[in-house]
Formats: structure tokens, C-alpha cells, sequence
């Protein structure tokens, strides 16, 4: 996961500071130095780190702090608003035209996921906003973009306005917004032409098409993954476009972090969305507060409650949860909640999410890997319809049979079988618990 390195360093950092009761300035100097190093080494532009050391260290030794019951906490709080502050403070949204279609343009390098987050967007503007999209292919340079793109319009049911390589992108431009006000669409995505370096043809061409078609954003797209140059990337084209905010891609890779960190106080220009992913759903929207928090390993618990919110079906859950307490929860219905808990995500980015979760590491190697719970829906789905439901028929040569269908071995059945079990057993008996409680409270 991204962030790892830095997550890891800032964390043990601030723990040495966190319960002083009394923060003297060698402390504050010894803190600094330490998170100054992390962010150097997280890829962080220098000038950036200068700044950032500079506002926490003028904090940390200020009042705020030295008049503080818990001078440790407070310190602690501070970076964290200054890391706030540093990636852009407030969440931002999505400008939109008084008349519509709103247009976003998007501009960014080759390979920088251009294409893939302009689906991802349109797919985002329809399921969040119930906006309706056309996507426009002005990439007329690479016959493969315009391919990509009429792909991506396919899966996700959208319109795709093309006129193939030979036309001019501005008249795509243009043609495209025409065709959107004739179709009663919100937003027109242009896909504009990248390039492996920034270069002057490009940038006209791009200038060009932003005087005709005015656009109400310019999404500038680059990769998390090359850092520094990242930073440099959002620089040129800052220079030359009214860039109105950045979408940082492949953040799920192990990026250090520096271009998260670095490209608004470089560009001063927000990062409205990150990529998390290759899938079309996997764009999320940029919250500083809760990076930050999830950086400092205080968790994220609005993403996660978001997360939920969005994938897993509550209605559904609420019967599991039913079935559950009343002990007639099946194998079935496990691997069904299992199902809705991977719909979320990866394990390990969910549990990042988890406020302290990061030391429960030994744990998450242990219980929670995204494999082990491959291997559980392997046992799962390895038995009859029958024994799902009623797993006290499993006997020997039953447990024989879904070990070599799920193909491991007979003691990591029998510890499912056996974990299982338990766990009705337990919900059996909180359930009672409950119950005896609400019992002797309704005799008072
Ligand atoms: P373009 O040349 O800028 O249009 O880039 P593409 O949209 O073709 O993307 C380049 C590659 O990056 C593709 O293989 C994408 O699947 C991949 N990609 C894009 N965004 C993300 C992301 O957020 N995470 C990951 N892991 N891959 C991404």
C-alpha cells in the first residue's frame, strides 16, 4: 500500500512524543528531525519539507502546546494539520456549469491513466451524481486510445463521441459539445492527446482546445508511482493550462507518497480524486483530513463507513446479522458476508482504515490475508449444498472429499469446521447475554 514506508516512520515518531507530559524544544527539535527525514525519504519535494518542518517546529514550541495538559497530544495534533493543510486542507468538488454540459477536459502524459480515469469518472459522475456522461475521444494520435475509450464507453453503457484520427481535436471538441446539448447530457469528458514528455505541439494543441471549448475543469492526470517527476509533470502543464485540480493515479501501488504530498504545495492546485485501482470503480475522492489521519495511523473510519455504505447491502446485512444472533447462520451466509466484506476492497487497505489497526500487523498475517480468505470460500464452496446448511452431517470422508476439492489440506477444513462452530456458539451466547440484560431491565 502506499504510504507505507512514510506511515511506518511518522507512526514511531509520534508515539515517542505522544504521552510527554512536558514537550521541551530538543524534543520538538528531535521530533522534526526524525519526520523531516520520512518525508525526504517518502520522495517528498525538499522545498515542501522545508516549509512543512518550519510551520510544525514554529507550533510545536508556541503556546498551543506549551500550555497544554497533554503538550505530547498536542504536538501529535499538529502534524496532523499541517500534513492537512499540506495536501490541500478541505475536500474539493467538481465544478459545474450554470448551463449544462459541464466539460472536463483531461490532460496528462502517456501511460499516466488518462483514458482509464475518464471512464472512471464518467462511471463515478453516474453513480454518485446521476449525472449523465458522454465521453469524448480527442486522443486522434493513437488509434489505441480511441479504441480504449470506445471500450470503456461500451462497459459502462456511455455514449463515446469519435470522428477516428483524421479530424482536428478541436472540431472533436467542439462536434462533441454540440452533440451533448442535442442529448440532454451534464458532462462532456474530452480525452485529450498525451505525450511520453511534456512538448510545445502538445500544449498549443491542448491550449487550443481549452480557448474553443471553455472548459469548466481541467483535470491534470499523473501517476503517484514517479514521485518527483509527478511533481514536475503538474508544473509544466500548470504553467501553460489553467489546470483546475489534479487526479494522482496508481495510489494503490507502493508509491512512496512524495506526489500525494508534494503537488498542491508545488502547483497550488488541489488533487481532487485518487486512482486506487484499475477497475472502474476504483477512483476515489481526495480527503486530506482523513489521509493524513490514516498516514499518521489514526485510521479513517468515514472511508470505511463510506465504503460500506456504498458495496455491501444492508438490508442483506441486517438479516445475517438476524440469522446470526438466532444461531441459524449457515456456511452459506458466511460466504455470502464474506463476499460483501471483499466487495470493499483489499483486507489490508480496509484494515489501514481501522484506527490502530497498523499494530495489530502480527494479526493481519495471521487472520486477515486476502489469500486465507480465498482458501476458507475454496473450503466453502467445495461442499454440497447440504452441508453447507447443515455442517453436523460432515464426517470423515465428507471432510476428505472438500479437501481435495478445494485442494488444501484436511486440518484446515477441520479448523473451519471446528471455527465455525465456535463461532455460533459465541453469538449464541451473546445473544443470551442480551437478552437476560433487557430481561432484568424490563422487571425494574
Ligand atoms: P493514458 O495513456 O494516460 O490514457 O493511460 P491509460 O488510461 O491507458 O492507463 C495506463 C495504464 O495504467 C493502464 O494499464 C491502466 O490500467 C493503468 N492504471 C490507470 N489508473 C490506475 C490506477 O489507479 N491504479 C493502477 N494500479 N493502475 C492504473
Amino acid at each position: 500500500m502506499a504510504f507505507e514506508g512514510l506511515a511506518d516512520r511518522l507512526q514511531s515518531t509520534i508515539q515517542k512524543i505522544k504521552g510527554k507530559g512536558k514537550v521541551t524544544e530538543q524534543d520538538v527539535k528531535e521530533m522534526t528531525r526524525e519526520v523531516r527525514l520520512a518525508l525526504l525519504e517518502a520522495d517528498v519535494n525538499f522545498k515542501v519539507v522545508k516549509q512543512f518542518i518550519a510551520k510544525v517546529k514554529e507550533r510545536a514550541v508556541g503556546e498551543e502546546v506549551m500550555e497544554s495538559l497533554t503538550p505530547g497530544q498536542q504536538v501529535i495534533k499538529i502534524v496532523k494539520e499541517e500534513l492537512t493543510s499540506l495536501m490541500g486542507g478541505e475536500e474539493s468538488k467538481i465544478n459545474s456549469a450554470d448551463k449544462p454540459p459541464t466539460v472536463i477536459m483531461m490532460v496528462g502524459l502517456q501511460g499516466a491513466g488518462k483514458t482509464t480515469t475518464t471512464g472512471k469518472l464518467a462511471n463515478l459522475l453516474r453513480k454518485k451524481y446521476n449525472k449523465k456522461p458522454l465521453l469524448v475521444a480527442a486522443d486522434v494520435y493513437r488509434p489505441a486510445a480511441i479504441d480504449q475509450l470506445q471500450t470503456l464507453g461500451k462497459q459502462l453503457n456511455m455514449p463515446v463521441y469519435s470522428e477516428g484520427t483524421e479530424a482536428n481535436p478541436v472540431d472533436i471538441a467542439n462536434h462533441a459539445m454540440k452533440q451533448a446539448k442535442d442529448d440532454h447530457l451534464d458532462y462532456v469528458l474530452v480525452d485529450t492527446a498525451g505525450r511520453l514528455h511534456v512538448d510545445n505541439d502538445l500544449m498549443d494543441e491542448l491550449k487550443q482546445i481549452e480557448q474553443n471549448v471553455k472548459p469548466d475543469e481541467i483535470f491534470l492526470v499523473v501517476d503517484a508511482m514517479t514521485g518527483q517527476d509527478a511533481v514536475n509533470v503538474a508544473e509544466s502543464f500548470n504553467e501553460q493550462l489553467n489546470i483546475s485540480g489534479v487526479i494522482l493515479t496508481k495510489l494503490d501501488g507502493d508509491t512512496r507518497g512524495g506526489a500525494a504530498l508534494s503537488i498542491r504545495a508545488v502547483t497550488d492546485k488541489p488533487i481532487k480524486f485518487v486512482g486506487m485501482g484499475e477497475k472502474l470503480d476504483q477512483l476515489e475522492s481526495f480527503h486530506p483530513e482523513r489521509m493524513a489521519s490514516r498516514i499518521l495511523g489514526m485510521g479513517d473510519v468515514l472511508s470505511l463507513i463510506e465504503k460500506a455504505q456504498e458495496n455491501v447491502d444492508e438490508k442483506r446485512a441486517k438479516e445475517l446479522e438476524e440469522k446470526m444472533r438466532s444461531a441459524s447462520f449457515t456456511f452459506e451466509d458466511f460466504l455470502e458476508q464474506m463476499g460483501q466484506v471483499k466487495k470493499m476492497g483489499p483486507l489490508d487497505e480496509l484494515l489501514d482504515m481501522i484506527p490502530g489497526a497498523n499494530k495489530m500487523k502480527g494479526m493481519k498475517n495471521l487472520e486477515f490475508s486476502d489469500k486465507q480468505i480465498g482458501h476458507v470460500e475454496a473450503i466453502i464452496q467445495s461442499m454440497t449444498p447440504q452441508e453447507r446448511m447443515e455442517p453436523s452431517i460432515m464426517n470423515a470422508s465428507r471432510k476428505k472429499r472438500i479437501a481435495k476439492g478445494s485442494g488444501r489440506p484436511i486440518s484446515e477444513v477441520n479448523r473451519l469446521l471446528k471455527q465455525f462452530e465456535e463461532m455460533k456458539k459465541m453469538m449464541k451466547q451473546m445473544t443470551n447475554m442480551q437478552q437476560g440484560k433487557r430481561g432484568k431491565k424490563n422487571k425494574k
